[in-house]
């Protein structure tokens, strides 16, 4: 299910563009300038494009997965005499333990399912549709999206770590050029400031679903 949503497409190609930025300044303008002759430097390496590596992977299960639809045709009902003025009529008992209808899809659906607008269908325990997944996050890819989360604060984390630590290092031989170090600053500035911005994102995202989940 690939949901056509233009505002969820611009924010999935947004999300790669600034996780493989944030890789190339890393390991072209970070690990390689300042940790060329040290053996932390293949490591970091290594290291940061596993997690970058994880996080492709978290995010496309998100991205791909089915959130838990809830299946049109097995609860489908004739709704001809339901149809009101108001098309978010809904039958109302208490919402939270028993089954409701959506008139937008037709269908009785079970507790706590919700109809996305963006989607068009109701989505079992849906928490929001979240537009870098370009997908609801619900019952069935949760996880994936908590695990995309936590990888995506990883790494700015780890990105901030290691140009912090570049800038302690005194390299002498490295190339020490006006252009480059400009260049370098420009791009150290830059990854900073994503991460940063990325980083807080993640955190108030992650509170918000394990405040969710308790
Ligand atoms: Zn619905
Ligand atoms: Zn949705």
């Amino acid at each position: 299910m690939f949901v056509k949503d233009p505002c969820g497409i611009v924010c999935i190609i947004v999300t790669y563009v600034a996780v493989f930025y944030a890789d190339y300044v890393v390991v072209r303008w970070v690990i390689l300038h300042s940790l060329q002759d040290s053996l932390w430097g293949p490591f970091h390496v290594v290291a940061f494009n596993t997690i970058v590596l994880l996080l492709i992977m978290s995010h496309l299960k998100a991205v791909c997965s089915d959130p838990g639809v809830v299946p049109l045709l097995q609860n489908r009902m004739d709704f001809s005499d339901i149809h009101t003025d108001n098309p978010e009529t809904k039958i109302e008992f208490d919402e939270r333990d028993s089954w409701t209808v959506c008139t937008r899809c037709e269908i009785y659906r079970p507790p706590k399912a919700r109809h996305c607008r963006i989607c068009k269908r109701c989505v079992r325990r849906m928490d929001h549709h979240c537009p870098w997944i370009n997908n609801c996050v619900g019952e069935r890819n949760q996880k994936y999206f908590i695990q995309f989360l936590v990888y995506v604060g990883i790494l700015a984390l780890y990105a901030l770590g290691l140009v912090i630590t570049s800038w302690i290092l005194d390299c002498s031989r490295c190339n020490n050029d006006i252009a480059v170090k400009q260049s370098r600053i420009l791009h150290c500035v830059i990854l900073v400031l994503e991460s940063a911005l990325f980083g807080m994102f993640i955190i108030a995202m992650l509170v918000d679903q394990f405040q969710g989940l308790w």
